[in-house]
């Protein structure tokens, strides 16, 4: 199994060691677990840094790929918070160090903590035009990245959830240019721990959109912060890329996609 979307303490909403959280990893015969600490800079709330010490981080991925090749392959990754004003930080960091893999999320838009009443309990219309319209154009700036993170984590803070129809030819515009750009999309099983139901991270409706447009790069990821969810229902999301018509996986080395069959 590939769990392409994990935390350790390195990241400010995790209190797991690094080590600790690969060796359940191992223990759960993974082949390939990517370690994707946050990197969130300008992040729209005082309580969270989600600054990165990346000489330390870096020293821990060697130390720890090295000490476990024979068991596992890690994946040395992060997961940089896109926003129109971060581009400079976020390419200083992604350029530093030979990263193998970028997860491109959103955990900000229009200036707004997503998750922040203020703009979570926004009109649905309006939260969702407004946060789909935000990831296309910062998308149409930012190439810094490898797949992008949770698609619709919107869904999560909404206080609703419109009908498709109300945001899908933004959604449509954002899968082309993924496309175009040769950029993937992940299937993210937090959505299964958050009780999302049919709200699948990305819907089943969005990754038939990505795939329809010719897009061939998904990762799966846990997007686990803490060792009991490291590889939580990995094979749920290798269903759903099924379903959706994929007959591959994508891992990264080095930011260059592989395949694996399913
Ligand atoms: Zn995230
Ligand atoms: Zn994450």
């Amino acid at each position: 199994m590939y769990d392409y979307h994990t935390h350790s303490s390195f990241s400010a909403d995790s209190d797991e060691a690094l080590e600790v959280m690969l060796l359940r990893a191992i223990s759960l015969g993974i082949k390939e677990y990517a370690v994707t600490d946050h990197y969130d800079p300008d992040y729209r709330n005082e309580a969270y840094r989600f600054e990165l010490d990346r000489a330390l981080y870096t020293r821990e991925l060697e130390r720890l790929a090295g000490k476990y090749s024979a068991e596992i392959k890690l994946i040395k990754g992060l997961e940089i918070g896109i926003q129109h004003d971060v581009t400079e930080a976020c390419l200083a960091m992604t350029g530093t160090y030979p990263f193998d893999f970028i997860i491109g999320s959103f955990h900000c838009a229009e200036g707004f903590e997503i998750c922040a009443p203020e703009y979570a309990e926004r009109r649905a219309e309006e939260l969702y035009r407004g946060f789909y319209g935000y990831m296309l154009q910062c998308l149409g700036l930012y190439k810094d990245y490898d797949v992008l993170g949770h698609f619709n984590v919107i869904d999560r803070y909404a206080a609703h959830i419109p009908e498709d129809e109300v945001y899908r030819d933004l959604v449509e515009d954002i899968v082309r240019l993924l496309v175009a750009d040769g950029k993937g999309i992940e299937i993210n099983t937090s959505c299964f721990r958050y009780g999302m139901g049919e709200r699948t991270t990305p819907t089943a409706d969005m990754l038939r959109l990505y795939v329809k447009a010719g897009g061939e790069i998904v990762t799966i990821g846990s997007d686990a912060h803490r060792v009991r969810d490291v590889g939580f229902m990995l094979d749920r999301a290798v269903l759903m890329a099924r379903e959706a018509g994929l007959k591959y996986l994508a891992t990264f080395e080095n930011r260059e996609v592989k395949f694996v069959k399913i």
